[in-house]
C-alpha cells in the first residue's frame, strides 16, 4: 500500500524524504519526514525526536536510523520525523517552545486552532500519530541533565493494548522499563494511549 503523508509519498519497496509546511499562525515550519515503506506489509510504525529542543540524542538517533533503514528490511511501514517540534529544536531551547514558551509535552494532542505549540501537536497528530500502528517518541538528557538509558510506557487500562506497549518497551533491550499507572494529560504518550506507544522518555 502507498504510503502517503501529505505531499510525501513512498510505494512499497520504497524509501522517500522531504519536509512538509506545518501552519503554526505566526510562522510556518518544515518538518523533515523519511517515509520507509517496506517490501513486505505490515503495520505502521512512528518515531519521533527532537519534541523538545534541548534533547540532541533522539534527533541524532531517528537521524541515523533513517539513513539505515531499507524497505527490504521493513514489514509494514516506518515513518520518522526527526524534528518534530522545528521552532524548539532549532532554537536550542530545553522544553519549550522560543514562539510561545509553551512545553509541548504538556499539550498533546493539540489545538489547530490554538496557539504556535498546540498547533504544532496538533499537526503530529493529524499527519503521523493518527495513522500509526504504533508510535515511538525519543527523549533523553541533554541541556541539562544526564540520564540512565530506560524506556517508558503508561498503562491504559485495556489489557491487550497494554501488553502490546509492555512487549514493546521490553524490546528495546534496555535494563530498565518504567510504567505510568495514572493518567498524564498532555505527553505524547497519553495523548496516543489508545495506540500502541513507548520510547526512551523522560518525566518532564
Ligand atoms: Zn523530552
Amino acid at each position: 500500500m502507498t504510503l502517503a503523508i501529505g505531499a510525501l509519498r513512498a510505494e512499497p519497496g520504497r524509501k522517500a524524504c522531504g519536509v512538509l509546511p506545518a501552519d503554526l499562525g505566526p510562522t510556518t515550519v518544515e518538518v523533515p519526514l523519511i517515509l520507509v515503506n517496506g517490501s513486505r506489509p505490515g503495520p505502521r510504525v512512528v518515531i519521533t525526536g527532537g519534541v523538545h529542543g534541548g534533547e540532541f540524542i533522539g534527533v541524532d538517533a531517528a537521524t541515523r536510523l533513517a539513513g539505515l533503514l531499507e524497505p527490504g528490511d521493513v514489514a509494514g511501514q516506518v515513518v520518522i520525523c526527526p524534528v518534530a517540534n522545528p521552532p524548539a529544536v532549532y532554537g536550542g531551547r530545553l522544553n519549550i517552545s522560543p514562539l510561545d514558551g509553551v512545553n509541548i509535552n504538556r499539550v498533546f494532542p493539540g489545538d489547530k486552532d490554538g496557539g504556535p505549540t498546540d498547533r504544532m501537536a496538533a499537526w503530529l497528530f493529524e499527519h503521523l500519530i493518527d495513522g500509526a500502528d504504533a508510535y515511538v517518541d525519543l527523549h533523553s538528557g541533554g541541556i541539562d541533565q544526564h540520564l540512565l538509558d530506560f524506556v517508558g510506557y503508561r498503562l491504559t487500562g485495556d489489557d491487550e493494548l497494554d501488553a502490546k506497549n509492555r512487549g514493546m518497551a521490553h524490546a528495546v533491550g534496555y535494563e530498565r522499563v518504567i510504567f505510568g499507572t495514572s493518567p498524564d494529560a498532555g505527553r505524547t504518550a497519553r495523548g496516543c494511549h489508545r495506540r500502541t506507544c513507548a520510547g526512551p522518555w523522560r518525566p518532564d
